[in-house]
């Protein structure tokens, strides 16, 4: 259920029908807009008459959600949301490019990985501690200490952190060290993690699984918004596809579609999506062309010894040359960099 408040209701007024919510027997989760409080219920939707709420005193319309994603539809939140970390904006007029190597492998690398990343005007860095790979015998992360790194180099450049959590029993350790939580492909149907992370009062970002629908994506994004941490972002990341040229097919298509869909940032990331360092830079300008209101790039000081996904990381004077690039495509979509 979606109750939308009158433009200037007053709160007592919000609280009587919050009252009245709960008494029908739904949770309710509040978003205060500029212009309207929407109240979205979770709940009993059989039996429950929008017009008893609608004719509440400060109602301006009361309705069903058809969707099972009641928190993540646009509808809860019709302005879009924002996550705010410090001054950096992510799902505001600003795209957000989030660069930095698949894995922290040690000091030096991170160090300089973190250097390159302030170098080319980014404000947040990526890196992963833990690692899912498809095979056992590949290197699998540093675990505390690859955080311990990023944390360090990230805090040399002033940037922000980006990590991925791979379970439950990792949330407060990678909440000590990062500024925003991944969820990898992999994981987005983990929802026991995700339930986790709902309890949460930090930024996470959800990738899309590797054969997931969009839907399946709202889904997982419900999860964390209904434990009420409303900090959620999506991620394209490429799916599964009968194409072999590229890793995975990057569904460029998502981007407008969730957009649509979702109040929620999404967020692409052309590095998973092709695999290749020779195509992302065509998929990072398509992606900002396509709405995107953020990048998740992988750089690496140097590619060829990378231990995890060398071949689809850019090298730095790469990352400079498509910001560049992402600058003057931004404004035609009436975004900037
Ligand atoms: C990663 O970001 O390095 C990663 C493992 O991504 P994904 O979950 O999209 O495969
Ligand atoms: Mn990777």
């Amino acid at each position: 259920m979606i109750v939308v408040m009158q433009e200037g209701a007053s709160e007592a007024q919000t609280q009587s029908v919050i009252d009245r919510m709960v008494a029908m027997g739904f949770t309710v989760h509040r978003s205060t807009g500029v212009l309207h409080t929407v109240l979205g219920g979770v709940g009993p939707e059989e039996g429950v008459d929008p017009l008893e709420l609608e004719l509440l005193d400060g109602v301006k319309e009361a309705r069903h959600i058809a969707s099972a994603y009641k928190l993540a539809g646009r509808h809860f939140r019709p302005a879009g949301t924002v996550i705010k970390l410090g001054d950096v904006e992510i799902g505001g007029p600003k795209v957000v490019v989030m660069a930095g190597p698949c894995s922290v492998e040690n000091r030096d690398q991170i160090e300089r990985s973190a250097e390159e990343v302030a170098r080319a005007g980014l404000r947040i860095m990526r890196g992963g501690a833990y690692k899912p790979r498809s095979s056992p015998y590949s290197f699998q992360g540093l675990g505390e200490e690859g955080l311990r790194l990023l944390r360090e180099a990230a805090d040399h450049h002033g940037l922000l952190v980006i990590s991925e959590v791979m379970d439950q029993t990792q949330v407060p350790q990678l909440a000590a060290y990062a500024d925003i939580l991944q969820v990898g492909a992999r994981n987005m149907q983990n929802y026991n993690l995700l339930k986790e992370l709902g309890k949460l009062r930090k930024p996470v970002l959800v990738k899309r699984g590797i054969s997931a629908t969009i839907e399946e994506l709202l889904l997982s994004a419900e999860y964390i918004l209904a434990g009420e941490n409303y900090q959620v972002m999506l991620c394209e990341r490429g799916i599964r596809t009968f194409e072999s040229a590229t890793r995975n097919t990057m569904d460029i298509s998502a981007i407008p579609v969730v957009k649509k869909l979702s109040h929620l940032p999404m967020i692409a990331d052309p590095s998973h999506g092709t695999g290749r360092r020779d195509h992302v830079p065509a998929l990072a300008r398509a992606a900002v062309a396509a709405g995107a209101d953020g990048l998740l790039i992988e750089m690496h000081p140097e590619p060829e010894h990378a231990l995890s996904d060398g071949p689809q990381s850019l090298r730095p004077e790469q990352l400079r040359e498509l910001m560049d690039q992402l600058r003057a495509i931004a404004p035609v979509v009436g975004r900037v960099i």
